[in-house]
């Protein structure tokens, strides 16, 4: 995709963006490596899964396994039947437990702190059948599936585990813009993938929508070609019926 886009004109320069500020009609994009101005600018700075205490190379190698997993929306078809560990005994994990009960009969809800279960939490998840365990991981072992030991010394064993612990996104810049986020700390944009500053738009997981890449390319197609109208349009050049 990167070679066929630089077939067309465009250039790729992979630098960290540490501010973005409007000047005048433009937008001033900084990096360790100086500055550059733009006309329009897409924002499709994404987010970060918060992640288990759990070393980099163990996180890796049990992604690259199977046994630890983030997206049951991408992957749930994959542990059909399987014994799944849902990690993060509040709200995303309450929805996350549920969702991904429609897939396996062996369900568990496990927890990092004390859980934090509403009465209503706990009677959804009862009538679910999905087991909720109240004594929280201790450590995590994923040499073979997904084996949690418990703060009361009890060691549970499942073929994979769903961290379900939210998400950060990469927010800051927008922030900075003045820009609002909405309940999840993400942005919201119009039908356009406008951002309400002229220039701004957005697209993928940065946005309150489904995280998902077919999501993510529907919204950057519809950016695009806004994007590209909206500066016609400034440019005098759209048609208007006389
Ligand atoms: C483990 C896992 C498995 C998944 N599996 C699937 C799947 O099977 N199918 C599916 O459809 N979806 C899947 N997803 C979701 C999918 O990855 C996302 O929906 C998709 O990547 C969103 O694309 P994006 O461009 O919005 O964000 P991202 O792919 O996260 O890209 C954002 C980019 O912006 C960069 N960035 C952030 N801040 C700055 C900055 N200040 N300056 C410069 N660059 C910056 C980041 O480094 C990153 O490269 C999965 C997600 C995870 C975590």
């Amino acid at each position: 995709m990167r070679q066929q886009a630089e077939q067309f004109g465009a250039k790729v320069i992979e630098q960290r963006i540490t501010s973005i500020a409007r000047k005048r009609d433009d937008f001033l994009l900084t990096s360790e490596r100086g500055e550059r101005k733009f006309r329009t600018v897409l924002m499709a700075t994404g987010v970060i899964n918060r992640r288990p205490p759990i070393n980099d190379a163990v996180h890796q190698s049990a992604m690259d396994a199977g046994f630890l997993r983030y997206c049951p929306v991408c992957d749930a078809y994959e542990v059909k039947t399987q014994k799944i560990a849902l990690l993060g005994a509040e709200g995303a994990g309450l929805a996350e437990a549920l969702f991904l009960r429609r897939y396996s009969d062996c369900v568990t809800l496990l927890t990092l702190k004390e859980s934090e279960l509403q009465p209503v939490h706990q009677d959804a998840l009862a009538k679910a059948g999905i087991e909720v365990v109240t004594s929280p991981v201790a450590a995590f072992d994923f040499s073979s599936g997904a084996a949690v030991t418990l703060m009361n010394g009890k060691t549970l064993r499942f073929d994979t585990l769903y961290p379900a612990l939210g998400t950060d996104p990469n927010n800051d810049l927008a922030l900075s813009l003045g820009l609002v986020v909405s309940g999840d700390r993400c942005l919201v944009a119009d039908s356009h993938q406008r951002l309400g500053i002229k220039g701004l738009y957005a697209a993928g997981d940065i946005l309150s929508s489904l995280d998902q890449i077919s999501v993510a390319m529907g919204q950057a197609a519809i950016a695009a070609t806004t994007m590209h109208n909206d500066m016609r349009d400034e440019d005098g050049e759209t048609w208007k019926p006389v």
